[in-house]
């Protein structure tokens, strides 16, 4: 049986399925990958842009830094009130923005322009400082105030011996000279411009940050949409071969099954299996019930057609132009009486034998009694009574001899021709009639019926 099962080709439904599971939990595996990348490219889109941005912020940070610097030296140099000498003193050395921006960018951008010109801009805000810290100790000097008061950077900033001997009104002119001349507008501008630079590469920076990231996303998502593809098609084609592998022959197969008809051997090989096994029961079957109705039609003795098979054959039967020979073997009884019955069957195997010899083609031959048999002959016509007569004494001639251990035999017939008006049971009782005519005269002879 498995051999049988094994040597079916075709898929079978467990291989389906476990394809089925592993290309399923293939396509998931990517999916999953594709969503975590996605996300991935997606978040360090975003980390790149806050980064990006605070970048920005700090190196923007230096010029405002510088700014502010330039702005509280120039109103104290004016002013000449200590609270903006303070205030430079605190963005120097407390809030120090242009040293958090170079600390900042220096480990990311060492040797990029960002921070050539980042470096550039913080050189000449600390060469300006120079400039500031002279400014400042020549108004503190101009205005009389005690130097002590003020931070280490003025106190120790040596001005020029020259300078000292200056009066307080020149003192203040040159401080204020210092921190607008021409030399000192022209170094801001360019701290301006450095950092202007250093945040003009940022920005491109982050432009093609943006644009590799975006690149990179675009792939992921082309990737992402490669795989929902290829799970579409794949489930469309699942589908397709569930459809043509199981679906279809189970629904050709309950047709079949309606209609009483074999199934075709199609599909996985599970339902392969199963129609071939279905096919061959029901040929079994087909051949049994065969072998029934032949039994119940025929006489096992004789092979002839028995008493059941003659009755359904005169049930169909047309009855224009048949003749009904009826036949009854010559005192039969003592045939028995003499060699026993077991002979006796063998007697009447081979009048079976002999009749079915000489009446062949459109005729059925029956036995109809224990040693009573009919010949209908469709198609008849009257001219074949002498053909009945020749067949009647070649038959007795044949019988009337012993044949090996089966003793010899003789027949008398009755023989009827159908008339317009005859039912089966009128032409049985002529033949009937006419064959014991026969027995009266001597039997081994044939009668026909006279009206
Ligand atoms: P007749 O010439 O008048 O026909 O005389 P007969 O002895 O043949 O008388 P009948 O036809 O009435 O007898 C039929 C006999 O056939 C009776 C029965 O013992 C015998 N017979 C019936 N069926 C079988 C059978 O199957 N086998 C055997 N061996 N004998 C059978
Ligand atoms: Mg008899």
């Amino acid at each position: 049986m498995k051999k049988k099962y094994d040597k079916l080709g075709g898929i079978s439904l467990r291989l389906i399925n476990t394809l089925a599971i592993i290309v399923a939990s293939l396509f998931s595996v990517l999916l999953l990958i594709s969503i975590y990348l996605l996300a991935n490219g997606y978040h360090s889109l975003n980390d790149y842009t806050l980064e990006y941005m605070n970048w920005e912020k700090n190196a923007e940070g230096l010029e405002l830094a510088s700014d502010y610097l330039s702005d509280n030296v120039r109103s104290f140099v004016i002013q000449e009130d200590k609270k903006f000498l303070d205030n430079y003193f605190n963005e120097k050395n407390v809030s120090k923005r242009r040293d958090n921006a170079i600390n900042t960018l220096e480990h990311r951008f060492k040797g990029t322009e960002t921070f050539e010109s980042l470096s550039k801009a913080m050189e000449k805000s600390v060469a300006l400082m120079q400039v500031e810290y002279h400014a400042m100790k020549l108004v503190i000097l101009s205005n009389g105030s005690d130097i002590n008061l003020y931070p280490v950077e003025i106190i120790e900033y040596k001005l020029p011996d020259n300078e000292i001997s200056l009066s307080d009104e020149e003192k203040k002119d040159l401080a204020i000279d210092l921190v607008f001349n021409d030399y000192y507008v022209n170094e801001r501008s360019l701290i301006t411009e450095s950092v202007e630079k250093a945040v003009e590469s940022l920005d491109k920076l982050l432009k093609d940050n943006i644009n590799k990231a975006k690149e990179d996303l675009k792939n992921i998502m082309v990737f992402q949409q490669v795989i929902i593809l290829l799970l579409i098609l794949f489930l469309i084609s699942f589908f397709v071969i569930l459809n043509i592998s199981i679906v279809l022959p189970l629904k050709n197969g309950l047709n079949s099954i309606i209609n009483d008809n074999l199934l075709k051997v199609e599909g996985i090989k599970e339902y392969k299996y199963f129609a071939q096994k279905y096919n061959d029961i029901r040929i079994k079957e087909n051949v049994y019930n065969n072998m029934l109705e032949y039994e119940a039609e025929h006489d096992k003795l004789t092979g002839l057609y028995n008493r059941a098979g003659y009755d359904l054959i005169c049930k169909d039967l047309d009855l224009n132009n048949i003749a009904y020979i009826l036949t009854d073997i010559d005192y039969f009884k003592l045939v028995n009486d003499k060699y026993g019955h077991t002979v006796g069957d063998l007697v009447l195997k081979r009048v079976a034998d002999t009749l079915i010899e000489e009446f062949n083609g459109n005729v059925y031959v029956s036995r109809i009694g224990g040693d009573e048999f009919s010949i209908i002959i469709k198609e008849y016509n009257y001219q074949m009574n002498e053909d009945i007569r020749y067949k009647v004494k070649r038959i007795n001639t044949k019988l009337n001899k012993p044949k090996g251990n089966v003793p010899s035999v003789t027949l008398s017939f009755g023989v009827s021709i159908s008339e317009d008006e005859d039912t089966i049971n009128t032409i049985f009782k002529k033949a009937d009639d006419a064959l014991y005519e026969t027995k009266k005269n001597g039997r081994m002879n044939v009668s026909f019926y006279k009206n």
